[in-house]
């Protein structure tokens, strides 16, 4: 079973994401629990995250159809202790809203090493941040997403996410998304069925497909290498149909939430019927 869907958004409450979601036909969804560009939040209510969990059930989705992102703010990875500390305990926090929500994973990206210590220094602070985070957690996966390599984000290799998930302690708690555009940007091309097939061996020798939780299904607005994060809508940018063609026909991408991060939301229904006419053959 394909899982597809769209970051919806939470304004109004978390309660609104699966009525957003169901109102663009998908059968997934990624959401925001707490304002993404703040350190800050209040609690979850009580009332709120009854809501939620009852609009879930309604509409039928499970927690492995939902895909949590947390905050941009976060750099688990962060070179001073002050704000690597600051970062740590707003991941716990946004763990926390995740089980009390009756989620069970947490998308983020893993960090940045801002050129002050190297990216296996950088890489090792976001294992130790996860373990910490896990320790003090139930039944949320931690989902590592790869990165375009911007700036200094680490994570745009996938050797990178497996350095990270071969240093968490509870290998049951960890994953990975995958995010096509951002590994388009940091040089995976995925331009045909052959480079396709090429970058998802890669991926399943250097990490494993047994760990992939979540998929982001975007276009990409700038070319293949140039190590710069900007989403464009399906077919429309510089990687086109295909991959997404690949993805909707390879069984190995069933059962996860497959999530349209693309700029232009009037054309998520539309995006979201077409992938599910190439899954069907189309
Ligand atoms: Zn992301
Ligand atoms: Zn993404």
């Amino acid at each position: 079973m394909k899982y597809i869907g769209a970051h919806v958004s939470a304004g109004g409450g978390v309660e609104n994401t699966p009525v957003n979601a169901v109102a663009i036909g998908a059968n997934a969804f990624a959401l925001f629990t707490k304002n993404q560009r703040q350190w800050t939040a209040p609690p979850l209510s009580a009332g709120s995250v009854d809501l939620f969990r009852r609009r879930c059930s309604e509409e039928r989705f499970l927690p492995a159809q939902i895909l949590p992102h947390d905050s941009y703010l976060i750099n688990l990875g962060h070179p001073e202790a002050e704000a690597l500390q600051k970062s740590r305990t707003a991941f716990f926090e946004e763990m926390q809203r995740c089980e009390q929500l009756g989620l069970d994973r947490l998308n983020f990206h893993p960090g940045a090493h801002l050129g002050k210590i190297s990216e296996e220094e950088c890489l090792d602070r976001v294992a130790e941040s996860i373990n910490r985070a896990l320790e003090r957690t139930r039944g949320v996966t931690a989902v590592i997403e790869n990165t375009a390599g911007q700036g200094s984000n680490i994570g745009y290799r996938f050797e990178h996410l497996a350095r990270i998930i071969a240093r968490v302690e509870d290998k049951s708690r960890v994953g990975v998304c995958i995010d096509t555009c951002h590994a388009f940007a940091a040089g995976y091309d995925l331009r045909t069925e052959t480079s396709c097939e090429a970058v998802f061996a890669e991926f399943d020798r250097v990490i494993g497909f047994g760990y992939l939780r979540g998929m982001h299904l975007n276009d990409s607005l700038k070319d293949w290498g140039s190590r710069v994060d900007r989403h464009q809508s399906l077919g429309e940018g510089t990687l086109g149909w295909t991959v997404f063609r690949y993805i909707m026909r390879d069984a190995r991408f069933d059962g996860i939430p497959l999530i349209l991060e693309t700029p232009d939301e009037s054309r998520w229904p539309e995006e979201i019927r077409r992938l599910r006419e190439m899954q069907a053959g189309a």
